[in-house]
């Protein structure tokens, strides 16, 4: 569907990220000190190394209840918006107050003991054997069952992880993500709620999943080099058809609700071995429930050497076939853990050699996508990312290209606890920004918890600047006798 005729359109802001008076009027002082705080704690390496002793200590020492107050009040209270449905309500009332949507994601994670992971890791591998029985190409290398898919917790700082050991489990999970649509729901008119596929599907076989009977995937595409997608059913063993048909079932439930209660679901990106089957299935049920208007988001990892190709694949076939496409572009989470994966079994690194490199395959992938919704009003894109660049180059290409934010078909996606001098900005100027917002009990989302220190430990030139434009608000406030702050 072409773009309407231009009417009369409010002019779009400016939009400022360094006024701190801005950017943090939904905050009050002794939260912006508790970021500070929080931030620099995970600025510090030796603590970083050592905060999963630390926490245990410090559980030892205090209590279990102790503890948990101890976390609400920093790490937990950073990036955790509360407990279950009911208590993360007020924040994500605030945040909307102040033009910032949530995307609810249900931190829960599943624990895999070393002897579940040497399991998985056997059923791997006979089942690779049982359906090949013949020896592996170093390029199939990557789609092989291996140790090193063992736990796939190893290594991630960036995302959580599943494990889904049984049907059963699988279930229990679709029943976790249809609470957290139903409470999306409740939370706004234009939510959205995130989902993991590997927590739908068994590991083995989605590992299996690639264009049934064809040849290994090119290093080039995901999906073969062919671009066709042959009928999902076809060529699996019977198992294999049996799991795939309860994996198409569980995301056609939950893009059912999610439909009905006015939900976009978003389905996570993870590691690439898994992609082809999270692709796949996604893009199946896209064909199914993107009709009207795009109900749900694939995600494009840019860190890959073939995002640019995956993207315009998609972008392709929508337009092809008639759905609407929608996606959200993130950087990729697991870089350290694809790239020792890649040098412990023996194939290509499958990630840009630099952060430059994956920088400029996201901005490509970017502007592709952009020039396409500047043609197509139904299709739609998420740009999460914390990087001040980005979000600038995509404002100047919005405006070039005379994508208005109220047409809501760009999107902003910031993790909660993170970033805020980014998001609140675009939400004040009137374009549709998320946040990320986990939420779960104290000790079930410790993971996600040391995932986050350690992201903002890492790379990310954005911790730096934020705590310095936390500083300067605190300073601001100080001196201008505003310290109690009250949020309107
Ligand atoms: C709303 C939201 C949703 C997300 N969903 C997902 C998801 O579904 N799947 C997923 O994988 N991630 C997801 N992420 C995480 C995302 O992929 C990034 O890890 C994170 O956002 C950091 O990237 P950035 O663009 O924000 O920041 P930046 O600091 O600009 O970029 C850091 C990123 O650059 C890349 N990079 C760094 N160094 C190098 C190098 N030497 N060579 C090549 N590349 C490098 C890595 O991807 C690293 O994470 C999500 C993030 C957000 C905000």
């Amino acid at each position: 569907m072409c773009r309407p005729a231009e009417t009369a359109r409010p002019p779009v802001p400016a939009v400022d990220f360094g006024n701190t008076q801005e950017a943090y009027r939904s905050r009050r002082s002794w939260e912006l000190a508790r970021s500070l705080l929080v931030l620099s704690l995970c600025a510090s390496p030796a603590l970083l190394a050592r905060h999963e002793q630390l926490l245990r200590l410090a559980r030892k020492l205090l209590g279990q209840r102790l503890f948990n107050t101890l976390m609400k009040m920093t790490f937990y209270g950073q990036f955790v918006a509360g407990e279950d449905q009911e208590s993360i309500r007020p924040l994500i009332q605030r945040n909307k107050a102040f033009g910032v949507g949530s995307i609810l994601d249900y931190g829960v994670e599943e624990d895999l003991t070393p002897e579940e992971a040497e399991r998985t890791e056997m059923e791997f591998c006979s089942s690779a054997l049982e359906r090949d029985g013949r020896g592996v190409s170093k390029r199939e290398n990557q789609f092989q069952a291996h140790r090193a898919s063992g736990d796939r917790r190893d290594g991630v700082t960036r995302a959580r992880t599943y494990f889904c050991a049984s049907e059963a489990k699988c279930d229990s999970h679709m029943e976790t993500f249809l609470r957290c649509i139903e409470a999306s729901g409740g939370a706004s008119e234009d939510g959205f709620s995130a989902i993991k596929l590997t927590a739908l599907g068994r590991p083995q076989f989605l590992v299996n999943v690639r264009t049934p009977g064809a040849p290994p995937p090119p290093p080039c595409t995901h999906r073969g080099l062919t671009g066709r997608l042959e009928p999902v059913l076809s060529q699996f063993t019977e198992e294999e058809e049996r799991q795939m048909t309860r994996m198409l079932q569980r995301m056609g439930v939950l893009a059912k609700k999610a439909s009905q209660a006015g939900v976009r679901l978003m389905v996570d990106a993870e590691q690439t071995y898994f992609q082809p089957a999270i692709s796949r299935l996604t893009l199946e049920t896209q064909r199914r429930f993107n009709v009207e208007r795009p109900l749900v988001f694939n995600t494009f990892q840019c860190y890959l050497r073939d995002a640019y190709d995956n993207v315009t694949l998609d972008v392709e076939l929508a337009r092809r076939e008639g759905w609407c496409f929608g996606a959200k572009l993130v950087r990729g989470a697991y870089m350290a853990q694809e790239r020792a994966r890649a040098l412990e079994v023996g194939y290509e690194d499958p990630i840009n050699p630099t952060y430059e490199a994956t920088s400029a395959v996201y901005h490509r992938c970017l502007d592709y996508v952009l020039e396409e919704l500047k043609h197509n009003a139904r299709a739609a894109v998420m740009v999460a990312s914390h990087n001040e660049g980005t979000v600038r180059f995509t404002l100047r290409r919005m405006e070039e290209l005379g994508l208005h934010p109220a047409d809501r078909q760009v999107y902003f996606g910031q993790l909660l606890g993170m970033c805020d001098q980014i998001s609140f900005p675009l939400g004040q100027a009137g374009f549709p920004v998320y946040k990320y917002v986990p939420y779960g009990p104290v000790m079930e989302v410790l993971p996600y918890l040391s995932r986050r220190a350690l992201e903002n430990s890492g790379v990310m030139k954005g911790a730096q600047r934020e705590r310095q434009l936390l500083w300067q608000e605190l300073k601001r406030r100080l001196c201008t006798g505003s310290l109690f702050h009250q949020p309107a």
